[in-house]
C-alpha cells in the first residue's frame, strides 16, 4: 500500500472537513482560551479531524452540528445513547421528574423497579447505582478486597474499563507495564494488577494460582480493541479456575449489553459474582449499576450495616438519584426491550454484511466481526484472537481516514476504532448508506494501494 498516497488523501480530507465546518471551527478556536485543546473532556479531541465538531442537537440516530449538517450517527456517543439520543418514550415522562425533585438522598420505587428487572434479565437478585459505568467498576473492585481480603486484580491486555486506576495495565512485548498515557497513578498499577492475554486460559491460571487475586474483572467480549470474541470454552475456563482459587468473576456488560436485553450473561449463560452496568442503562442520564450474587451481596451487607457505610468509599451523593432511576425504569420498559433488540441485531447483521461484501468484492485484507448490535472492522484478514493481535489490526492512518471520509459525508463512527452501533432508531437506509460509503472510501483506499 503506497502510504504517501493515502496521507494525501488524508490531507484533502482534513481540508475538505475545515472548509466544511467553519462554526465549528470558530467555536474551538474560542474553547481554546478556557478549556484544554478547546474541549470540556479530552477524548473529544479523539475525533478524525483537526478540531471536533460541535455538536448543536442529537435525536433519534441522528446528529446535528452547528454548521447545520445532518449525520447519521453509528458511534452513539460511544454507546451512551445505544437507545438512540433523546428516546420520546422516555424524555416525555422524565420531563415530569423534572419538576418532582431531581436529587435528594432518600431512595424511591423506581430503583426497586430497575433492580427486579435487572435481577430478571441478568439473574443476578442484588443491584446498587453509581453514576457511571467507571464507579461501579470501581466499586466492584473494592467489594472484591474486602470479601477475598486478597490485594489483587487481574485483567486482560486491551481491556477498556474506565478510569479505573488498577485496570491501566497493558502488556508490552509480553511484559506487564503501566499503559502508556496513564496519567499520574496513584501507585504502580503493577502492584495492584496482573494482566495476560485473552483466550489464554492457561496465562489465566499462573495469574490466579498463588491466591492473591480478588477479582478477574472483564467484559465477556473485548470491545475496547475491536470486538475479540471469546474461544469455545474460555468463559467457561474462566468461571471454572476463578471458583477454583477463590477469585471473584467481575463481568462489565457495560458495552456487551449490546448482545441483548441481559447481556452476554444470559446470551451465553454466564454465572458471574458480579456484573457492572453504565451508559445506556438510563438512555444516558448517567447511570451505573452493579449486580451481586446472593453470597457476595449478603457478604457485602454484612460489611456495610455498621456505622461506616458514608465512608467505606463506595456510593455518592449523587448516586441512585430519583431521575437517573425514573429514566432507567423507563429505558429497560419502554426502549431496550426483547423487540427492541432483535431488530436491532437483524440490522446489524445487515451492516456487518455490506461491509463483507464490500471487503471481499475489492479482495481487501480486512475483516468485520460483531456482537448483537454492535458491529467493527479491523485491518487484518482474519478475527483476533487477543487484545496484541486486535492492536495490530488497527491501523494509524486507515483508521482516521475511514473516519473522516466518512463523516465528511454525514456518518459518524466511534472514535478510537472502527466500531458501529446500531440502535432502536437506526433504520435500513442508514445502514445501507453506511454501506455505499465504505465501499466509496475502500474504493479510494484500494485506488491508492
Ligand atoms: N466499561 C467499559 C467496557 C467501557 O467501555 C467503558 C467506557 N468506554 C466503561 C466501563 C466506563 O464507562 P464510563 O466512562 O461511562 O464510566
Amino acid at each position: 500500500m503506497d502510504r504517501s498516497r493515502l496521507e494525501r488523501v488524508f490531507q484533502e480530507e482534513q481540508a475538505r472537513f475545515v472548509l466544511r465546518n467553519p462554526r465549528s471551527r470558530a467555536l474551538w478556536e474560542r474553547a481554546r482560551a478556557h478549556m484544554p485543546a478547546g474541549v470540556p473532556m479530552p477524548w473529544m479531541t479523539r475525533y478524525p479531524g483537526p478540531f471536533p465538531l460541535f455538536l448543536s442537537r442529537a435525536w433519534g440516530a441522528r446528529v446535528q452540528d452547528v454548521d447545520g449538517h445532518t449525520y447519521l450517527d453509528f458511534a452513539l456517543g460511544d454507546t451512551g445513547a445505544m437507545t438512540g439520543h433523546s428516546p420520546e418514550a422516555v424524555v416525555g415522562e422524565l420531563q415530569a421528574q423534572l419538576a418532582q425533585g431531581l436529587t435528594a438522598m432518600l431512595p424511591t420505587e423506581d430503583g426497586i423497579k430497575v433492580a427486579e428487572e435487572l435481577h430478571r434479565r441478568f439473574g443476578l437478585p442484588f443491584w446498587q447505582f453509581t453514576l457511571s459505568a467507571t464507579d461501579a467498576n470501581r466499586t466492584a473492585l473494592r467489594i472484591a478486597r474486602a470479601l477475598t481480603g486478597r490485594p489483587k486484580v487481574l485483567v486482560f491486555h486491551g481491556c477498556y474499563h474506565g478510569t479505573v486506576d488498577e485496570a491501566f495495565v497493558a502488556l508490552e512485548g509480553g511484559v506487564p507495564r503501566s499503559r502508556r498515557g496513564n496519567l499520574g497513578p496513584p501507585v504502580d498499577p503493577l502492584l495492584t494488577t496482573k494482566v495476560v492475554e485473552w483466550n489464554d486460559l492457561e496465562a489465566v491460571e499462573e495469574a490466579l494460582a498463588p491466591g492473591d487475586v480478588a477479582a478477574l474483572l472483564t467484559e465477556p467480549a473485548l470491545t475496547n480493541v475491536g470486538i475479540v470474541h471469546p474461544a469455545p470454552g474460555f468463559l467457561e475456563g474462566l468461571r471454572a479456575l476463578t471458583r477454583r482459587y477463590g477469585t471473584l468473576l467481575i463481568l462489565d456488560e457495560t458495552h456487551t449489553l449490546s448482545a441483548g436485553p441481559g447481556g452476554c450473561t444470559r446470551r451465553f449463560g454466564l454465572d458471574p459474582d458480579i456484573v457492572t452496568l453504565g451508559k445506556a442503562l438510563a438512555s444516558g442520564v448517567p447511570l451505573g449499576a452493579y449486580g451481586l450474587s446472593r453470597e457476595v451481596a449478603e457478604a457485602y451487607a454484612e460489611r456495610m450495616a455498621g456505622p461506616h457505610a458514608d465512608t467505606a468509599g463506595v456510593g455518592g451523593t449523587l448516586a441512585a438519584n430519583p431521575f437517573s432511576l425514573r429514566a432507567a425504569r423507563l429505558t429497560l420498559e419502554r426502549v431496550l426491550t426483547e423487540e427492541a433488540f432483535a431488530r436491532m441485531e437483524a440490522l446489524a447483521v445487515r451492516f456487518q454484511e455490506g461491509v463483507e461484501s464490500v471487503i471481499r468484492g475489492r479482495g481487501l485484507p480486512w475483516h468485520v466481526t460483531r456482537l448483537g448490535a454492535r458491529v467493527e472492522y479491523l485491518f487484518r484478514p482474519t478475527p483476533a484472537r487477543n487484545g496484541s493481535q486486535a492492536l495490530e489490526g488497527q491501523d494509524p492512518l486507515l483508521d482516521p481516514l475511514i473516519h473522516l471520509y466518512l463523516l465528511n459525508r454525514g456518518v459518524l463512527l466511534t472514535p478510537f476504532h472502527n466500531m458501529a452501533l446500531i440502535s432502536p432508531a437506526t433504520t435500513e437506509e442508514m445502514v445501507d448508506r453506511h454501506t455505499e460509503l465504505f465501499a466509496e472510501a475502500a474504493g479510494v483506499i484500494a485506488e491508492a494501494a
